[in-house]
């Protein structure tokens, strides 16, 4: 090419000159970015063969790629899982999920009613428009969640393994069961545990749901989310989904995830410590009425005694070091307002059903010194 190059135009030069080099002989020990929107072949035949399924290789960014397809691989290796795909957010993720199910109109859902604001807004404002009728019940209670089953015959059964903000453990195995009597599929939306702590595919959930942007990505400088399957049989259902709705994961979001991964165990295990020793340390604290923390994760969330809206204001502004964020699992400690914030959507007394008061503030502990996390909390909190 270099040579053939020579004699064009310096105008036709610049397009093409250095591109579509041999790739080199050695392995690079991180994957590159695939910054490529399209992929060339040297004859149409083997191009036609890709796009066939007859010959594995990359056509279009759209319906796959080297750098996502690693992520992909990561995510299918850690979860365990037969297949996984990846998307531009997590709810991407729960979206294609979701559709992955085989949802159309007159498809029941049976969903925790502790799932993460948007997903519940996802099923009762898109998918009911569908005709997709969505039931909620408390996961906690697992005679609740049989019975109703029993009941309405869902299709499908949605559920966090550590929900938000409550924090409360799904029993996995007791759900996956409620799942197999009513032949419904289980999605576990894992991203407040992540595989380091929790793989559900290994106790019989069908699918499992990320938002990379929390614990994977683990820096607050990226979005994405990841499906993986206990089942090749998901893959074209997952694929199409991003092939026809489109919700792809940049390749360079995808690098800085991969990327993220290689330190999960590090920053989860600072986290998880730091968590139960903060957790431990408000226990008993006199501005406090109650600490949920599960003995798992890296959540803690705390009952202000001044439980009202402004007593959790003028906690989370008196915070120097804690970051006032719209997230979690990042490096950094961050708190969230839930009433005002996730759970913002819902009406006061469908939060006040659910625990979700005023006073109530969600703490992702990160990776600082313990001490100087407690000690911002704690200045923080007689302010
Ligand atoms: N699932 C859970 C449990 C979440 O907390 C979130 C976001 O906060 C999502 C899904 C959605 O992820 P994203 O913001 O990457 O779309």
């Amino acid at each position: 090419m270099a040579n053939e190059n020579k004699n064009r135009d310096l105008k036709t030069r610049l397009v093409h000159a250095g591109e579509r080099q041999a790739p080199p002989e050695a392995q690079p020990v991180a994957t590159p970015i695939y910054a490529s929107a399209t992929f060339t072949y040297d004859s149409m035949d083997e191009m036609d063969q890709v796009f066939a399924g007859e010959k594995q290789g990359y056509v279009y960014t759209r319906y796959g790629n080297p750098t996502i397809g690693a992520l992909e691989e990561a995510m299918r290796d850690l979860e365990e899982g037969a297949t996984a795909c990846a998307y531009s957010t997590g709810m991407a993720a729960v979206h294609a999920a979701l559709l992955a199910c085989d949802l159309r109109a007159g498809s029941v859902v049976l969903a925790s009613q502790d799932l993460y604001g948007a997903t519940t807004s996802l099923l009762h404002n898109v998918f009911t428009a569908f005709g997709v009728k969505t039931t909620t019940v408390d996961f906690s209670d697992l005679a609740a969640v049989r019975e109703k089953a029993r009941e309405i015959h869902p299709q499908v059964l949605v559920v966090e393994t550590i929900s938000n903000p409550l924090l409360k453990v799904c029993d996995i195995e007791a759900v996956v069961a409620i799942a197999r009597e009513n032949s419904a599929r289980l999605i576990v939306d894992n991203t407040f545990a992540t595989p380091y702590l929790r793989q559900p595919l290994k106790h019989g959930v069908d699918l499992v749901v990320h938002s990379a942007t929390k614990y994977l990505g683990g820096h607050a400088d990226t979005m994405g989310g990841v499906v993986v399957s206990r089942d090749e049989f998901d893959r074209e259902a997952l694929f199409s989904v991003m092939k026809l709705v489109g919700g792809v994961l940049g390749v360079w979001d995808a690098h800085q995830i991969l990327r993220g991964l290689k330190t999960l165990a590090v920053r989860m295990d600072r986290q998880c410590e730091n968590a139960r020793a903060l957790a431990n340390r408000l226990n008993e604290h006199e501005r406090i009425t109650r600490v949920h923390f599960p003995g798992v994760g890296a959540l803690v969330a705390i009952e202000l005694r001044d439980n009202t809206k402004e007593g959790a204001f003028r906690f989370m502004d008196a915070l120097q070091l804690c970051v006032r964020s719209t997230s979690l699992g990042d490096v950094f400690t961050s708190v969230l307002h839930p009433a005002t914030a996730s759970h913002r959507d819902l009406t006061p007394s469908r939060r006040q059903e659910l625990g979700i008061v005023d006073g109530l503030v969600r703490i992702s502990v990160g990776i600082e010194s313990i001490d100087d996390i407690v000690a911002d909390v704690e200045q923080a909190l007689i302010k």
